[in-house]
């Protein structure tokens, strides 16, 4: 399994999947000409991409979302929720066919199903967000950016396995592609439930199982403090639907287990992160024990391998 961020942060999100001859776009935040360009970069045609996946409304992950579907043909994965908000509030413009999934539900790609993407509710502040794992049968990849925080996410440093989560269905063929969604068992509970009832792990277990992650680390908690946003926006982004701070972030890596190859680091605030901030807290933190990148807020990341 591949990984490219073509670029992370508040003035756009954009990341490159590829497996079993699969390639998918996780969120839309680039206009379609920069997403092409830097697709082109690594010998990628945008016409080939299988599908676009929108993790939530906010316009840094779904502004570009009509151009990839009018001029490159590119087929649209979003919740309802999402759809309806996004395209009132940020104009995307016509859409034909959408594929509808709801969060909590898996997506299957490529002709004999290889590569599922698994949908996960988050509690940031958007209208239906979701986070997502790529699993190939191999490989686990999350792609986990505007999180939010569950319960004491920044003291629960507990790990518990995850359950089993099969049961599928058939639904339609997309581009060539068998599609088929099941619901997630193990979350099921947690659907429906209030985002404070979260369990005070739920993130913990998601990484638990992975081998590979992107994931955001937006800002440093004394930048934050002691920098130019106002008392409110401080405490939206410090709150339950806001963004993960390094400390976070990086306790949440430690608890990952032995599985995790890897970690690419995102979503970092231009206002209250440097990349240097970011290393120091996650190297203190995690002593080395897992290789870190940066998925920066203007160009590509490398190409990230499993
Ligand atoms: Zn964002
Ligand atoms: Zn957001």
């Amino acid at each position: 399994m591949k990984m490219i961020s073509l670029q992370s942060g508040s003035n756009g999100n954009c990341t490159f999947v590829e497996s079993c001859g699969v390639r998918l776009l996780f969120d839309a935040g680039l206009t379609g000409d920069t997403t092409a360009r830097r697709l082109e970069k690594f010998g990628i045609e945008i016409q080939s991409i299988s599908g676009v996946l929108i993790s939530h409304d906010h316009i840094d992950h779904v502004k570009g979302a009509g151009v990839l579907h009018r001029k490159f043909n590119l087929p649209i994965w979003i919740t309802q929720k999402t759809y309806e908000r996004a395209a009132w509030q940020h104009r995307l413009g016509r859409f034909g066919d959408l594929n509808f999934f709801k969060s909590g539900e898996r997506i299957v790609f490529g002709k004999s199903s290889e590569v599922s993407v698994e949908t996960f509710s988050t509690p940031h502040d958007a209208v239906d967000g979701v986070c997502f794992v790529v699993d190939d049968g191999l490989k686990r990849l999350g792609i986990m950016t505007d999180l939010g925080r569950t319960k004491s996410i920044a003291t629960s440093i507990r790990g518990v396995g995850v359950g089993d989560n099969s049961e599928s269905r058939n639904l339609s063929v997309v581009k060539g592609a068998e599609l088929s969604v099941s619901r997630q068992r193990f979350f099921e509970g947690f659907r429906e439930s209030r985002f404070s009832e979260y369990a005070e792990d739920y993130y913990e277990r998601i990484i638990l199982t992975l081998d590979g992650l992107l994931i955001e680390s937006n800002f440093d908690i004394e930048m934050l403090s002691g920098g130019s946003y106002t008392p409110e926006l401080q405490e939206r982004i410090r709150g339950r639907g806001g963004h993960l701070s390094n400390l976070e972030t990086a306790r949440l890596i430690k608890a990952s287990g032995k599985k995790l190859r890897w970690a690419c680091l995102g979503h970092i605030s231009k206002e209250n992160n440097t990349h240097d901030v970011v290393l120091e807290t996650h190297r203190e933190i995690l002593n080395s024990k897992i290789p870190l990148s940066i998925a920066s807020r203007y160009d590509t990341s490398e190409l990230l391998e499993l």
